[in-house]
């Protein structure tokens, strides 16, 4: 099979009206049309021999600009950087303000929550983890947090004034379950239309041996959840 080559020639005649954002800047890379041509390349099995090249041949077309939207970038707010299709940028200013953000939205669930003292907290009695937001982990119990705590001030990763900054939180638990109900409509599901009746009558019988069963995969399915509403505040002086 042989090649042969057309060129046509496009022409657009037309003015494109962009109301811009102060942010925001004509993408230079397609001069603000949105398009950028499109190569589409192709080989062919008898090409083989031929070429150095996989796919030598082309069927160009236009495209939308890869680097833009709409023919418009925005400029990051810290650097001036246009950002191209990205939404984040690299520079240190960005990531500055993202941290103070995570920061702000961090505190803010921290205010909103329940609060007890550590001192309040041992005499609860209480099977549920701990989590400790600033490390993202979770812990057995306070004493295992405190301990956690200490090893960082001692490592000189944190100082006992930072204490105060950090977000314990309590958990809430749960474990394999299972919805009789949900389980007999699918299993019914192709089968004749009083199938699912018939089985609901037994519902029971089978919740009842579901149930022996999660009891039994209780300890292996248990997952902790932080519960942000309730939190156990520490001390500098917890740590003594
Ligand atoms: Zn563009
Ligand atoms: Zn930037």
């Amino acid at each position: 099979m042989s090649i042969r080559t057309e060129n046509i020639e496009v022409n657009f005649d037309l003015t494109l009206k962009k109301d811009l954002e102060e942010n925001e800047e004509i993408c230079p890379k397609c001069g603000g049309a949105g398009l950028q041509v499109s190569d589409n390349p192709f080989g062919l099995a008898s090409d083989k021999d031929k070429y150095s090249e996989m796919f030598p041949h082309k069927k160009q077309t236009i495209a939308g600009c890869s680097h833009c939207y709409n023919g418009v970038q925005r400029k990051c707010a810290h650097c001036n950087e246009l950002l191209g299709r990205k939404g984040w940028c690299d520079c240190t200013g960005y990531k500055n303000k993202q941290t103070e953000k995570q920061y702000l939205k961090d505190l803010e669930k921290w205010n909103k929550a329940l609060k007890t003292s550590v001192e309040e907290h041992l005499k609860e009695d209480y099977t549920y983890m701990l989590y400790l937001d600033n490390y993202g982990q979770f812990f057995e119990n306070i004493g295992d947090v405190i301990e956690f705590l200490q090893d960082q001030i001692e490592q000189g990763d944190i100082e006992i004034s930072n204490i105060t900054n950090m977000r314990l939180f309590k958990t809430n638990q749960t474990s394999l379950s299972f919805d009789v109900q949900s389980i007999i409509e699918s299993a019914t599901e192709e089968l004749h239309d009083n199938a699912y009746e018939n089985t609901m009558e037994h519902q029971e019988e089978l919740q009842e041996f579901l149930n022996t069963f999660a009891e039994k995969m209780k300890k292996s399915t248990l997952t902790y959840f932080p519960n942000w509403e309730e939190s156990i505040v520490i001390s500098p002086n917890d740590l003594k």
